[in-house]
């Protein structure tokens, strides 16, 4: 396709699409043949500023809606967005890669986002008190921030975002989505429907580029908050960089997640599941298993297992039907993860399933890595130490439950973790002392449900609040406590000491 005729896409400022200011651009890619589908303007600082204004007129009245008339917007949305999860699914795999049906999985995770920040009037209560000295009565109210922002990764273009934004718009703030440049369509999608939805204009923008947007961003003195999810180098830049500024920051970055299989688990169950959980999505996710910790004896059958299931993963385009793992986002990804397959060989780890040479017909130019397993990695091995970010599982071998968990706590990535065993005290004891901040029991991928609060430990997350559930609306709205006294003779005498009760 010649530059010419690809389609440029708009940002949305003001509740409708317009042209971008900037003259740089991005290409979108199609990741399962390799073809540049569309061109995406990577906005400058005057972009930013445009939609920053809008944010700012809508908030004024936006802020003073009822909460109830703002959640029934969501509540329309939420039926839109179903609606049309097979169109939106589409997007999502042509621009990501990922199956058809996984695409689907992840915005009815989103929409199930949306079902909760519908019940925010509930949520956004305070507390009255009456009495609380003579004809004193004290009470507290949760109001919003102000203009929002959320800077989203590529792996989720629409989960992501809907763990973000129903729940700032519920809350009354406005909003600047600025999605990944490398899978920035469903950003609009969602823009549109949002608007279809009733919601007034400006309330909710997308501004699509890359560092020089996020800059912008970050500095611009009208943005009270930023919610941002991608790598950890970029998530403590943005934490540091936003605080900086004065802005209310969570930053979610990468991850290492640990399964830990004990010699007493279901090892079939323990490696169907540890299959899915690792080769999903080609392994971007952030809650992804990326690393298995064999306990005691439970290493090599549970290795020979995890090979026979991983051979069998039908690779191809996300599109095409019985396919389980589609491509990698980009060719550098695909280029870095064979780099990290022969670095991890290098150093001495075991190949037991190679995927460096996967065979799509039809697709030669798309970015392939086939399902691969490395056994007896070591914590010394790049391929450990690293997070991947593709289809690429490694194994270790711990003596003890202790060993493993000190491994787990070892590591500066703390997103999500999972043990597989039959008992309940060995259970136990690993959630009661992993130092990470999401756990699954004979759950892979513990992603906890809308109403719970998402977000890891340590290098996994820079700020104090997780994503949505009651951390969500803690973080898009600002604490107010009044305290009110209605004398009826005005009689009041100076008082110089602190007050007190009576
Ligand atoms: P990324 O950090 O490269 O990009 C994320 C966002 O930051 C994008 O919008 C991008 O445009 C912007 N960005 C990139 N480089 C920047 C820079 N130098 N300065 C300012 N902004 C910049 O991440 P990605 O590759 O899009 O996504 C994959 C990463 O996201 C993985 O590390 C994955 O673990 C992580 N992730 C984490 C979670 C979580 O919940 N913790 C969820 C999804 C993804």
């Amino acid at each position: 396709m010649e530059t010419a005729t690809r389609e440029t896409l708009p940002l949305w400022i003001g509740g409708r699409p317009v042209a971008a200011r900037t003259t740089r651009h991005g290409d979108v890619t199609n990741p399962a043949t390799g073809a540049v589908i569309r061109r995406v303007p990577l906005a400058n600082a005057e972009d930013v500023d445009a939609a920053v204004r809008a944010a700012t007129a809508a908030f004024a009245e936006w802020r003073t809606w009822p909460a109830l008339r703002r959640a029934r917007i969501l509540m329309r949305f939420r039926e839109l967005l179903e609606a049309n999860k097979a169109g939106l699914a589409r997007v999502v795999t042509e621009e990501h890669g990922k199956t058809l049906a996984d695409a689907a999985g992840s915005i009815s995770r989103g929409i199930e986002v949306v079902e909760f920040a519908t019940g925010i009037p509930h949520l956004i209560k305070g507390e009255f008190s009456d009495s609380v000295g003579s004809d004193v009565d004290s009470w507290s109210l949760r109001q919003p921030v102000g203009v929002c922002a959320g800077i989203t990764p590529f792996n989720f273009p629409a989960m992501v975002p809907l763990w973000m934004f129903p729940i700032a718009l519920a809350c009354g703030n406005t909003f600047i989505l600025k999605p990944s440049e490398r899978d920035p369509s469903l950003a609009l999608r969602m823009a549109e429907l949002l608007a279809e939805a009733g919601l007034p204009e400006g309330v909710f923008n997308v501004v699509h580029g890359d560092k020089e947007a996020v800059d912008a961003i970050l500095a611009h003195p009208g943005i009270r908050a930023v919610s941002f999810v991608g790598s950890t180098p970029i998530a403590k830049y943005i934490y540091e960089t936003g605080a900086r500024h004065g802005k209310r920051v969570q930053a979610l970055g990468g991850a290492k997640n640990h399964a830990v299989v004990l010699p007493d688990a279901d090892l079939r169950h323990a490696a169907s599941t540890i299959i899915g959980a690792a080769y999903g999505s080609a392994g971007e996710r952030c809650m992804a298993v990326s690393a298995v910790v064999a306990v005691g004896d439970a290493g090599d059958a549970l290795v020979a297992e995890l090979a026979t299931q991983a051979r069998r993963i039908a690779v191809g385009p996300g599109d095409a039907p019985g396919i389980e793992m589609g491509p990698v986002i980009t060719a550098a990804a695909r280029d870095r993860i064979m780099g990290l397959i022969e670095r991890g060989i290098g150093e001495g780890a075991t190949l037991v399933v190679d995927g460096r040479k996967p065979n799509v017909r039809g697709h030669e130019h798309g970015f392939f890595v086939g399902p691969t397993l490395l056994d007896h990695v070591t914590p010394a091995m790049s391929v450990y130490r690293e997070e991947i970010f593709g289809p690429v599982l490694v194994v270790t071998r711990a003596d003890a439950l202790a060993d493993a968990i000190a491994l787990i706590n070892a590591n500066p990535y703390a997103n999500g973790t999972a043990i597989f065993t039959r008992s309940g005290h060995a259970a136990r004891r690993f959630q009661q002392d992993v130092e990470v901040g999401m756990i699954g029991i004979n759950v892979p991928i513990p992603v906890p449900m809308a109403f719970f609060s998402f977000g890891g430990w340590k290098n996994s997350l820079f700020g104090d609040l997780h994503v949505h559930g009651m951390d969500g609306v803690r973080f898009y709205t600002r604490g107010k406590a009044v305290t009110a006294r209605w004398p009826d003779d005005g009689s009041a005498a100076p008082g110089f000491h602190m007050p007190t009760l009576g």
